[in-house]
């Protein structure tokens, strides 16, 4: 490893540390990240633009380095990051603990490894021969539904005069370039209906009864997928997904339910859309309404987003982003994601998208979260290898 790349190295490992240290969960105030990330920037001499929520205790940050021209490139991130309640760590779970090649903590992997890599290189980004500009987009709240993410992208829009050309989202991939992702939709669905004594059960309606009719017909859904299609074979798994993770319903074992709620996900591949399998099973929560108030006048039921839709994404191959990033990446190698991240909000606003970065996904959200040392040194030539591509004149074609 040549010398300036270890100071990087150990420069991103330093940044990490402190970043590790920072416990900001999704949904809480991000002040204290970002205000140690904004720090950084002003070491840099950058100037930077904050985006703060309508509360003041959160904020987005997203800052310019290079000339005011189109065809830049955004690199993106967010600094929140998962709990680590209810898992079973064995190293300390915020703070940074290395042993040999691994680095262990919340948000390694997931993503601050790859904040830590980009600010560690934000002397080379100053670089003067930049050609086209290189930018930061960094969230809060990814983790709880991409809730920043449309304000973040609007102040970009507003900031700058030029357009960026590029979005690189460095969630976890292993460096291996990802050019679709499934998106993502939560729900709760709430079934109500009239309390009755147990022995009247088929005098009345029962919210539970009610409830699970409609979690069969959701993973008869699913498994007509599997069965018939569509079928996505970069996906793993490779048809759209449809999961219930959380029931509560009922008082006591001889009264009939009158309340009964669920919360469900769809995990969608590009060719099927959320709103419309949304839709369908609404359609029959209306039937099942219409057939029992019949018996039950109060019978009702009500399906609530828990958050906006995290759009999928699908970058075709004939973009110049995926050819320029696999030139950088220096594999030929494209995958797709199951998981569901900002990329499609990028890709929704006109970007070329693309999600790339240290670490691997498998690690993320686990017990004992790490990032290999390897994977932050194969990002920072990556991000080195960036750096020299902005300071090109003409986006060529490789
Ligand atoms: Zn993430």
């Amino acid at each position: 490893m040549n010398l300036n790349r270890e100071n990087t190295l150990n420069s991103a490992i330093a940044i990490l540390d402190d970043l590790v240290a920072f416990k900001v969960l999704g949904g809480e105030s991000n002040l204290s990240i970002a205000n140690y990330i904004r720090d950084i920037m002003e070491e840099n001499g950058i100037a930077y633009q904050r985006v703060s929520d309508v509360s003041g205790s959160k904020m987005c940050l997203h800052c310019r380095i290079g000339p005011k021209v189109d065809g830049g490139t955004i690199l993106s991130g967010h600094m929140d990051v998962v709990s680590t309640k209810g898992q079973k760590w064995t190293k300390p779970d915020f703070r940074l603990t290395r042993e040999e090649d691994r680095l262990y903590g919340r948000g390694t992997a997931d993503m601050k490894g790859f904040l830590a890599c980009c600010l560690a290189l934000l002397p080379q980004f100053k670089d003067p021969k930049l050609k086209r500009p290189i930018y930061l987009a960094f969230s809060y709240d990814e983790e709880i539904g991409c809730r920043a993410t449309e304000q973040l992208l609007w102040s970009i829009e507003c900031t700058y005069d030029e357009r960026p050309a590029y979005a690189i989202i460095g969630e976890p991939s292993m460096m291996v370039v990802a050019n679709a992702e499934k998106g993502a939709g939560f729900f709760k669905t709430e079934v109500f209906s009239a309390p009755a004594h147990s022995s009247e059960v088929r005098n009345s309606v029962s919210a539970i009864e009610e409830a699970s009719h409609l979690i069969q017909w959701l993973y008869h859904k699913m498994d007509g997928f599997i069965q018939h299609g569509p079928l996505d074979s970069r996906f793993t798994p490779p048809f759209t997904t449809i999961h219930v993770g959380k029931i509560k319903g009922g008082e006591a074992v001889n009264i009939v339910a009158d309340h009964c709620q669920f919360e469900w996900d769809i995990r969608n591949i590009p060719a099927q859309s959320i709103p419309d399998i949304l839709r369908e099973f609404k359609d029959q929560c209306q039937e099942r309404i219409a057939e029992r108030k019949k018996l039950c006048p109060e019978f009702t039921i009500r399906t609530d987003p828990q958050f906006p839709i995290v759009p999928g994404f699908e970058t075709s191959e004939e973009l110049d982003i995926v050819q320029k990033v696999n030139s950088l990446t220096g594999t030929k190698q494209l995958k797709a994601l199951s998981f569901a991240s900002e990329a499609g909000h990028f890709a929704r606003a006109g970007f070329q998208t693309l999600v790339c970065g240290p670490g691997n996904m498998e690690q993320g959200h686990r017990a004992d979260e790490f990032i290999c040392i390897s994977e932050l040194e194969k990002c920072i030539h990556f991000l080195e290898r960036l750096v020299d591509w902005s300071k090109k004149d003409k986006i060529e074609k490789e």
